[in-house]
């Protein structure tokens, strides 16, 4: 039986996604219509879906078996009451290698100080120690897809690395946390803090004044996860007290950032605009690919999304 499938991650991403993933059903062998509009949406069985593109009503697909996700982040859809079948987020071996890059980076950045010596370009020759890789601990908060290659390539760099999830982990060369008081663990120690949560009810302002005041003196914040992770205002209060000596911010509460947001003109955050690392179509029509052939086969669907847990 042929499996029809709506694409529905918008006009630009069609373009580009349209080659590769019937590139990618070909090879699994699935027997599918690929459509970007339907015209009868009960006759659609599978959503490729992206927020923002996607349907925000789900009632009339009747016959929709699955949802499949082309981002990591579920928060705009998990909670939506019309979705009644089972839900994918993307786990994409290319997204993560990004994700990984752009950890690596801009942990570097800050561990060599390169800041210090871009900015004073003049003339005087000030050497200064540059501590090592293992003379720095960084602390990884996630220790999913992303978070866990991100930590384990700074851990294979040298850093000192604690991780720290929701559920117990055993990863080679991590040392992992979990639970409030692992939380606590990990910031008393992290002079360099990632973060790759979800955004949760759970993980929503997790990163209060409280919980950053734990960190030593001097930290800097990298995040990739989500922006609401971090309360703003007291993020912003522990830069300007000098007790954090940067944020690197890809992702905020609201996007794009407005112009006037303080973040902008803080010499101490830099932001980057959600760039961290994207889905990239041929890598991830794999991974849609294989899902569809799954559900024609009946089996087990990959990645999929804990509707209560809410990632
Ligand atoms: P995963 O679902 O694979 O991993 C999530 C991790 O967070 C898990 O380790 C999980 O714990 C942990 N976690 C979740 N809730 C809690 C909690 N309440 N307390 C402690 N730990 C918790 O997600 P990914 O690694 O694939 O992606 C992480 C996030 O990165 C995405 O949700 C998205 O927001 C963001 N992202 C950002 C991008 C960008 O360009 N800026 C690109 C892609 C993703 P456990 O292991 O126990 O389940």
């Amino acid at each position: 039986m042929t499996l029809e499938v709506l694409f529905a991650g918008g006009p630009d991403r069609w373009a580009s996604y349209r080659t590769p993933l019937a590139m990618a059903l070909a090879e699994a062998g699935v027997d599918a219509r690929l459509a970007d509009s339907a015209e009868d949406p009960e006759r659609v069985e599978v959503i490729v879906y992206t927020p923002g593109s996607g349907p925000r009503d789900f009632t009339p697909y009747t016959r929709l078996r699955a949802v499949m996700g082309l981002w990591a982040g579920v928060e705009r859809i998990v909670g939506n009451p019309t979705l009644k079948v089972p839900l994918t987020r993307m786990v994409d071996p290319a997204m993560t290698e990004g994700m990984r890059e752009y950890v690596v980076g801009h942990v570097l950045r800050h561990h060599l100080g390169l800041d210090l010596d871009l900015a004073r370009q003049d003339g005087v020759w000030r050497q200064r120690h540059v501590a090592l890789a293992r003379e720095r601990r960084v602390g990884v908060l996630g220790l999913g897809a992303l978070g866990r290659a991100a930590a384990t390539a700074l851990a294979q760099l040298g850093f000192s690395v604690s991780g720290w999830s929701r559920t117990p982990r055993d990863l080679p060369g991590l040392s992992c946390r979990h639970g409030e008081a692992g939380l606590a663990e990990v910031l008393d120690g992290a002079e360099i803090l990632v973060t790759l949560l979800p955004h949760t009810p759970d993980t929503e302002g997790l990163l209060d004044a409280r919980r950053l005041a734990r960190l030593p003196a001097g930290a800097v914040i990298v995040n990739p996860g989500r922006g609401a992770l971090i309360d703003d205002d007291a993020l912003l209060a522990a830069l300007d007290s000098g007790h954090l000596a940067h944020a690197t911010l890809d992702v905020f509460r609201t996007e794009p950032l407005p112009p006037d947001h303080p973040f902008w003109s803080h010499p101490r955050v830099t932001v980057t605009p959600h760039i961290a690392s994207e889905t990239r179509p041929d890598t991830a029509s794999r991974v849609i690919a294989e899902n569809l052939r799954r559900l024609a086969a009946g089996e087990p669907l990959l990645h999929l999304v804990d509707r209560q847990r809410g990632y």
